[in-house]
């Protein structure tokens, strides 16, 4: 394929390490894609026991967020194929889904921790914020201190997700199984 607006079609262009969750599809915002908003493509691969520990923290963005979960089985594409949970607002409400599912999330709204509990069949996930550039500040006093005492908040601090791929090596240093 070869033309003027090659520019538009965006492949598989991952990064040259693994990543914690599964292969990744592509990351891409306004910086590398003019006009683009902040979007986010990636595998999650079946795992027994969570991948993270506590999961992605409470945080907000700017911009609303869709948090897409798509299951990968023709036959039945409502199911998952995993169970992930997402704490949502202030006080951290539990939900577990189990089914294909788009979360909305609106700007400024206190979302996480998420964490894929466990996964049988790989699925599909898609990060859409709706800004030019993706946006976090992080809400750990929401957590206990014990759940606090876990984290590396050298990697979970405001606005880190906005920096491309360049923070995610030290990060999955940490994962063994992959
Ligand atoms: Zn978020």
């Amino acid at each position: 394929m070869a033309g003027k607006y090659e520019r538009y079609f965006l492949k598989v262009d991952p990064p040259p390490y693994p990543f914690i969750m599964g292969p990744i599809i592509r990351r891409w915002d306004s910086r590398t894609v003019p006009g683009s908003n902040f979007y986010f493509i990636h595998w999650v691969l079946p795992h027994e026991e969570p991948r993270m520990k506590i999961g992605h923290p409470p945080h907000a963005h700017a911009e609303a967020e869709l948090l897409i979960h798509l299951g990968t089985d023709p036959n039945n594409p409502k199911d998952l194929g995993a169970e992930v949970e997402i704490c949502m607002g202030p006080e951290l409400e539990k939900y577990v889904i189990t089914e294909t599912t788009v979360i909305f999330i609106p700007p400024n709204f206190i979302h996480g921790p998420w964490n894929p509990r466990r996964t049988t069949r790989p699925w599909i996930f898609i990060e859409i914020n709706q800004g030019l550039r993706h946006t976090e500040k992080f809400f750990p006093q929401l957590l206990s201190r014990e759940e606090r005492a876990r984290l590396d908040w050298n990697f979970w601090h405001d606005e880190n997700m906005s920096e491309g791929y360049s923070n995610m090596p030290r990060y999955l240093g940490k994962i063994k199984d992959r």
